[in-house]
């Protein structure tokens, strides 16, 4: 039987079982088994890896997980696709469907149900677009047992999870994933192998799980809320942004003034200047004037 990501079978399994696509669910499957093997090389799964997966679609990615990993799990919203999965992924007997959304679903339990205690896991998906961030926060947020996340996504936002300070994609974004993961944008991929096509070019990232965050602060929430406030608008300097948007700390201007120089930090710099140690060293001379 020919691999499910190929133009004509994945064109029969749509056809055989009457399926439309929902736009509103993110539903761009591939038909090529050449990029599906490359993001599963990037995973660098063993036998014995457990792989997780977000939205199976019709199996093309879980088909080629599922000849590479120990067990798949594959979380899946859309009710309509399970009986097509049950037929694509009859031949694996290493795959557990759930229906649910992810967003929803309690990731630890099915761990725990799922995969044996401290088995190497690593996140594999071809990402619904309207829900990447949510889904990539609450996987590292709830501060699951795995290894890494490999993910498709829109370019546009995989270049602004993986940018480097200085750079006008640098923003809170980059800073909360690269607070949590080592991130990268290891691969560029064309609109051309998706069906239906998406009207944006998409790019893999690979996200490895630091052991500890990037830097050590008193309070994480008061550091994420630093970050913001910093860029909330981003032609503004670093004074300008704390002074008006740090809700939860309100200093005079002056006062806040010689903390960033007593920090070594310009008042007058960009946020999008500042590197993730720089917002650490920030957030904590700040913190400790908080009440
Ligand atoms: N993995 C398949 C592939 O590569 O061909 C399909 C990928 S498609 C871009 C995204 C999939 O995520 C769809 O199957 C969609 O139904 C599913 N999905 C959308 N939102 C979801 C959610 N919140 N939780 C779980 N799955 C979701």
């Amino acid at each position: 039987m020919k691999d499910i990501a190929t133009p004509n079978r994945t064109k029969d399994i749509l056809e055989r079982h009457g399926f439309s696509f929902k736009k509103s669910l993110g539903q761009n499957f591939l038909i090529d088994t050449n990029v599906l093997n490359r993001i599963v090389d990037f995973a660098e799964l063993g036998p014995d890896t457990g792989a997780i997966e977000i939205g199976p679609g019709i199996g093309a990615l879980t088909e080629q997980l599922a000849k590479r990993a120990q067990k798949v799990v594959a979380f899946e919203i859309d009710q309509r696709l399970l009986p097509i999965l049950a037929d694509t992924l009859e031949p694996y007997e290493n795959v557990s469907v759930i229906h649910s959304d992810i967003l929803k679903a309690d990731v630890h339990e099915a761990i725990r149900q799922e995969f044996r205690e401290g088995q190497d896991i690593m996140v594999v998906a071809n990402l619904p677009y309207y829900v990447t961030t949510p889904i990539l926060f609450k996987l590292l947020e709830d501060k699951l047992p795995i290894r890494g996340i490999v993910a498709m996504m829109q370019k546009e936002v995989a270049d602004r999870l993986a940018a480097a300070p200085g750079t006008k994609e640098y923003g809170s974004l980059s800073i909360a994933i690269q607070y949590y993961t080592e991130a990268e944008t290891v691969m560029t991929v064309p609109r051309t192998v998706f069906v239906p096509q998406p009207n944006v070019d998409s790019a893999v990232i690979r996200l490895l799980k630091r052991p500890q965050p990037l830097v050590q602060v008193q309070d994480e929430a008061f550091f994420f809320e630093v970050v913001r406030s910093s860029f909330a608008q981003r032609r503004k300097t670093l004074i300008n942004n704390l002074s008006n948007n740090l809700g939860s700390l309100s200093l005079p201007k002056e006062q806040l003034e010689g903390i960033l120089q007593e920090t070594g930090i310009d008042p007058k710099r960009r946020g999008e200047t500042l590197s993730i140690a720089e917002f650490g060293k920030l957030s904590d001379a700040l913190y400790t004037h908080k009440k």
